[in-house]
């Protein structure tokens, strides 16, 4: 992962990230490296690796940048995994070797134009059609969505939130991709419209009854993100550690002053506890232990703690920090989606609260 990372990814996510594009060249050489549904059996086409192995593709992904990880962790945790657990046997075998391989993308769709946090508040329904559904409605900040081939798009039957399969090319289905993000550039964000798109009967996901199932979701993609955080703080501690030593002002190289040692050790101790957090989690998670509001008060820390790192970072960079030859300001910026993406930093605050004081505190 590491060498992947450092010589496939590093050397050319400046360009894309500028170019706002997604670097789907890299694709096929993430699939053939497991890194699509890498917990997931290998009668699927997966690498059936622990959640401790996921978390640590999770890391060096980021470590190149958020978009890229991003990909992952949604044909992961959002899209293979919801196959996996709540799919029939035919939807398994149809779709999860094909997204394992890559030759499918998926996207999934939850958040809409007016419900965020809170989802449950969600218009797009789907209607009983004959051997099928009508859906209409429309979704918005979807990581993949106009390059996926297959959307877990969420919608109300009958007052229910069930998971439906809504492949590309379905009459009344489109996914313009959204533009002018200064954030996550690398990736691709769009919104999802439904304008009566039949679906058929096979492609409703058959064990989701309610809400729970696609908070389940997003608990699988938290976990990779708490993971995915660190790489980013990784790459800001390395490229202030390096330039710290080599940038002389006064007397001696900056590293040298005791306020940018400070910084440093901030970051490397920092660091250090987000992975130990991040290593009991996934312990946790390999003996089916893991709550989801550990997963929260992880995903919730360190996307704070990265976001303070890449600030430092860039302090000790100086006015060189803001260049994009080096990549602080490309992950500060990423990480302002990544605080608020998958539960913003107030909703993981409130599930915590709840969970401490028995009180819910979110209306
Ligand atoms: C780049 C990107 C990619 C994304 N990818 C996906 C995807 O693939 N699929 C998908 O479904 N969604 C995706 N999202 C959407 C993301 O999950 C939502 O943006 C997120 O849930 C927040 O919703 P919102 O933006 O509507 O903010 P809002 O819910 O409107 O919140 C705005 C602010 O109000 C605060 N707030 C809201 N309610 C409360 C409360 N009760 N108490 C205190 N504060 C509150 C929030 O914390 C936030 O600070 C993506 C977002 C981004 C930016």
């Amino acid at each position: 992962m590491r060498e992947f990372v450092s010589y496939e990814v590093i050397p050319i996510i400046e360009e894309y990230n500028r170019n706002s594009k997604f670097p789907i060249h890299l694709i096929p050489k993430m699939a053939e490296m497991g890194l699509f549904g890498p917990t997931m059996p290998a009668k699927y086409n997966c690498a059936e690796l622990n959640n401790v192995s996921y978390g640590l593709i999770m890391q060096e992904l980021e470590r190149g940048d958020s978009g890229v990880r991003s990909f992952a962790s949604v044909q992961s945790a959002l899209v293979m995994y919801p196959i996996f657990t709540f799919g029939s046997e035919e939807q398994k075998d149809t779709w999860l070797p094909k997204l394992a391989k890559g030759n499918k993308i998926g996207c999934f769709g939850l958040t809409e134009p007016d419900f965020g946090s809170n989802p449950g508040g969600m218009i797009t329904k789907a209607e009983k059609a004959d051997g099928g559904y009508i859906l209409n409605g429309a979704k918005m900040w979807i990581t993949n969505g106009t390059i996926a081939d297959v959307a877990v798009v969420w919608a109300k039957l009958d007052g229910v939130v069930r998971g439906f399969l809504v492949e590309k090319g379905m009459k009344g289905f489109t996914a313009p991709e959204m533009k002018g993000k200064h954030s996550l550039r690398a990736s691709v964000t769009s919104e999802l419209i439904f304008d009566n798109v039949f679906v058929s009967e096979n492609n409703l996901l058959p064990k989701t009854a309610g809400l729970k199932n696609a908070l389940m979701c997003l608990n699988q993609a938290r976990y990779g993100i708490a993971w995915g955080v660190v790489g980013s703080m990784m790459a800001c501690y390395d490229s202030a550690l390096n330039y710290s030593k080599s940038r002389k002002q006064f007397s001696k190289p900056i590293a040298g002053y005791q306020m940018t040692q400070s910084k440093l050790v901030y970051m490397v101790t920092e660091i250090t506890k987000a992975q130990l957090l991040n290593l009991q989690l996934g312990r946790l998670k390999d003996q089916n232990k893991l709550k989801h509001t550990q997963v929260s008060m992880a995903k919730r820390n360190n996307c704070q703690i990265a976001l303070d790192i890449a600030r430092e970072s860039r302090q000790i960079l100086g006015a060189n920090g803001i260049l994009d030859e080096y990549p602080v300001m490309r992950h500060a910026a990423n990480l302002e989606s990544v605080i608020t993406y998958e539960g913003t930093h107030e909703m993981h605050t409130l599930i915590i609260g709840e969970d401490i004081t028995g009180i819910a505190a979110f209306e």
